[in-house]
This record gives structure tokens, sequence and C-alpha cells, in this order.
């Protein structure tokens, strides 16, 4: 059973949990109760499965080096200025604005490599932009801090960086709107528990 999750997670990347208890027919419990002793056999290949808002995606945990191997220097520099924008601009770049970004490749080529960035994750689209794909979020977390002209929200569930969801006035504790769901049945007060006030959250990102 572990060889066919991380068969069926390789082959897309990035899954819904749903899409693959669908197709593997077991549970997403099942799945999920799985998920440590998967993560220490692909650990020697510097691979990690995580499981965020219900998606798993597969993660190198050696870094950008898939990256850095697929992409050429100007689609590097190209990406990087676009997360860069993204980013700073409330999490959202106009599609028209991403290809009039500086940069050597003409525009079919940028149009090409955008489609790519977003089939692979590292982008993707809302509306008629683009924001941040979850394998950007996941792998490049560390440089999304460092282009960022603000503070980034991560979330108080599993650290990684909020690009939708909902933030506590009071203390900066964040979270999913996935996330926010299952919370918001639970409690009404912030889960950071030296703060508790009474959950009334300033939103992140574009509703
Ligand atoms: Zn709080």
């Amino acid at each position: 059973m572990d060889v066919e999750i991380i068969q069926a997670i390789y082959q897309h990347k990035c899954v819904g949990i749903k899409t693959l208890t669908k197709q593997l027919d077991c549970s997403g419990q099942q799945i999920k109760d799985r998920l440590d002793g998967i993560n220490s056999k692909l650990n020697e290949f510097a691979m990690e499965i995580k499981l965020v808002d219900e998606m798993l995606v597969m993660v190198n945990s050696s870094g950008d080096e898939t990256l850095f191997s697929t992409l050429s220097n100007n689609e590097l520099v190209y990406l990087r200025s676009i997360l860069t924008e993204i980013i700073n601009n409330d999490y959202f770049y106009g599609g028209i604005d991403a290809l009039n970004i500086a940069n050597p490749m003409n525009k079919t080529q940028m149009v090409q490599l955008l489609n790519r960035l977003i089939k692979t994750h590292w982008l993707t689209e809302i509306g008629n932009g683009y924001g941040i794909g979850i394998r950007s979020l996941l792998e490049l977390s560390s440089l999304l801090h460092s282009i960022s002209d603000h503070q980034l929200y991560v979330s108080h569930y599993n650290s990684v960086i909020v690009t939708k969801g909902y933030a506590c006035p009071h203390c900066r504790t964040a979270m999913t709107v996935k996330q926010s769901e299952n919370f918001a049945q639970m409690s009404k007060n912030c889960p950071n528990s030296k703060c508790k006030k009474l959950w009334k959250p300033i939103q992140i990102g574009q509703f």
C-alpha cells in the first residue's frame, strides 16, 4: 500500500486526499496513518510527502534542486521576479503585468513558462492572474520570507506561509481558509494559548 501511495503522489506531485482515496480505494485516515512510515522511507531520497489543507504534496527536502535542474537561468530569474510581485501585492499579480516583467524572454516563452509553473504547482492561477503555488510555499519558503517587504503570516498548525486565510489582529496567529473551517467548529477564541482572545480575525490575501 505504501508503494501505491508513493507512486500516486509522485505521478501528480500534488494531489487532493479525496482524489487519492478514490484512486486507491481506501480512506483518508488510512493514508494519513501511513504518512510517517512512508516519509521515513522517502527520507533516503531527500523526498518527503507533506499534508497541507487536505492536499498531499511531494516535496524535495534537499531544497530547490529540482527547480534548478528544470529551469534555465532566465526562467529562474523570472520566477523569482513574479514571486516577489505576488507576495508584495497582496498575494496576487495580474496576467498582463506578469508578461511585462522585464526579462530577456519573449511573450510566447513567458506564456509557456507560466503555464508550466502552474502545471507543476510553483504558481497557481487566481482569476486572470497568478498566486503562489503550494510547492513554492513548501520548498521556497526561505526565499519567500527574504523577498517579502512585510512580515509574512505562517499557519498556526503547520508553519506554512498563509496566502489566503485569517489572522488574529492581537497576536498574528494565522490559518488558511480550510483550517479555519475546522477550527470554527471547535472554538471561538484565538488558538494561541498565550492570546486566547475572541477570534475576530483579519483576512489575508484575495477573497
Ligand atoms: Zn491571538
